[in-house]
């Protein structure tokens, strides 16, 4: 978690008006929280700009949007198309004077992740003395209890094992490491990162997606491992330092990630997050400068201070697998570089569902999220979703629950009074 980039921003024009209903939900849910509890986690709202460096890209995207407004005409209240011959706001007003085109999202927020899950776990240590966390503990391994007759599941760790009838896992890109099943449907992707000042006039009033395919003649002796898969492209978000923020200067904090066209195999397969990716990173650090508009005019002003990779989890058919897998074994997890928008009420909605189990549960709120349909787990989908064979993911660094961020802790939020059967150690 504390790898991500902090953009939370709705797919509104994804083509599927399931997914964008839920996220538009998310995006509330998120942010009514944060203000409920007094969160702070420097959440701002701001638009969030998808710049296109190519007619294609443009075309394709606008192609999209007009079959989502067809289906779903209330995206057009967050949403601006910007051609080149728009005036107000034009493509040089958005920064991006070079794109072909652009579409500007107004609901979408930047923040902090791990200030907001921070304070969500102190929140739960202060208030809820059910709510046990084991950190520094990875679960080594999970299996079925054979001598049960209900139906149980054993999770050994290096601190003991516990017995539980119902099990959850939040691992994202990790979950092949304890069901090497799912090594087929889910895959680890390495993700890259970098971040670092800029001068005073470097304030942007928008976060940005940056979609090309790199093909002009600044590109032309690029040292590139793979193509640009369609769509994708680099990220970049603005977070107020924390002099801005006291109202003593202005420095604000860029983060921009992606260029992963720019390792082997496109980061899949990866579950190493202790190295750095360097031609990745050597990219980012010159991309600002090629697109925007204000870095462009000043490319000295922006100070790299930062940079680290994480682990994406990204499905086969790009979509979250929810629900459960077997019997009391229950998955949400794959949320494709994409968790920002989703997790939450994925989360929430897979935690109910469990409780549910349970005589005299009833919260009928979230008994009612609407979860995609292609966001559920069903034998069908199993079937059809299949990744070549690769290994299973390894924890590279020490998995620890305490890292276990946004479906994990929106999960145990929702199952406040979860009761753990502690088995001793063997
Ligand atoms: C560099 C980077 C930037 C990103 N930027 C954005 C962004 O700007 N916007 C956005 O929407 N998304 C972004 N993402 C994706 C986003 O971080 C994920 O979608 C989100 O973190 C998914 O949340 P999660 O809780 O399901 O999984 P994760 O955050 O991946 O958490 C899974 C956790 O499970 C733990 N774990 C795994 N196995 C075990 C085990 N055996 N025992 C105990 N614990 C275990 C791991 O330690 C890990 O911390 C980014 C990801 C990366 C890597």
């Amino acid at each position: 978690m504390h790898q991500n980039g902090g953009h939370c921003q709705p797919a509104l024009y994804c083509g599927d008006p399931e997914i964008s209903r839920l996220e538009i939900q998310n995006y509330h849910y998120i942010s009514q929280m944060i203000q409920n509890c007094g969160i702070d986690c420097d959440w701002q709202p701001r638009g969030a700009v998808t710049a296109f460096f190519t007619d294609d890209d443009f075309a394709r995207a606008i192609e999209k949007l007009e079959k989502s407004k067809d289906d779903m005409p209330e995206i057009m209240g967050y949403l601006r198309v910007v051609s080149p011959q728009s005036k107000s706001p034009s493509l040089r007003d958005l920064g991006v004077p070079k794109a072909k085109g652009a579409i500007l999202n107004t609901l979408a927020a930047s923040l902090w992740p791990y200030k907001l899950i921070a304070r969500v776990v102190e929140d739960l240590i202060e208030q809820r003395p059910e709510f046990n966390l084991q950190t520094n503990t990875p679960v080594q391994s999970i299996e079925p209890v054979a001598e049960s007759s209900a139906r149980s599941w054993r999770l050994r760790t290096s601190r003991g094992n516990c017995m539980v009838k119902h099990v959850l896992l939040a691992t994202n890109g990790y979950t092949s490491h304890l069901l090497p099943s799912m090594k087929h449907i889910i895959r680890p992707v390495r993700g890259n990162m970098i971040a670092g000042h800029g001068g005073a006039e470097l304030l942007l009033h928008n976060s940005y997606g940056l979609v090309d395919e790199l093909t002009g003649e600044e590109y032309k002796d690029l040292q590139r491992t793979n193509r640009r898969l369609v769509g994708d492209g680099e990220y970049l978000m603005q977070r107020p330092s924390e002099h801005q923020m006291n109202g003593m200067g202005k420095s604000p904090i860029l983060t921009l990630g992606g260029a992963r066209f720019m390792i082997p195999n496109s980061g899949y397969g990866l579950s190493d997050d202790s190295v750095i990716d360097q031609p990745a990173n050597e990219f980012l650090r010159g991309r600002l400068s090629q697109v925007l508009d204000v870095v462009a005019q000043a490319p000295n002003d922006f100070k790299v201070t930062h940079e680290w990779t994480g682990i994406l989890g990204y499905s086969k058919d790009g979509s979250p697998w929810i629900g459960e897998l077997q019997d009391g074994l229950w998955l949400c997890v794959g949320y494709s570089g994409h968790g920002m928008p989703q997790a939450a009420l994925c989360a929430v909605r897979v935690a109910t569902m469990i409780l549910e189990h349970f005589p005299g549960f009833s919260r009928k709120a979230e008994s009612q999220i609407q979860l995609p349909t292609r966001f559920l787990i069903t034998p069908e989908r199993l079937k059809s979703n299949r990744f070549p064979n690769l290994g299973t993911s390894r924890l590279s660094s020490q998995g620890v629950v305490w890292r276990s961020w946004q479906s994990g802790l929106f999960l145990l939020m929702a199952l406040g009074s979860w009761v753990w059967h502690h088995e001793s150690s063997r």
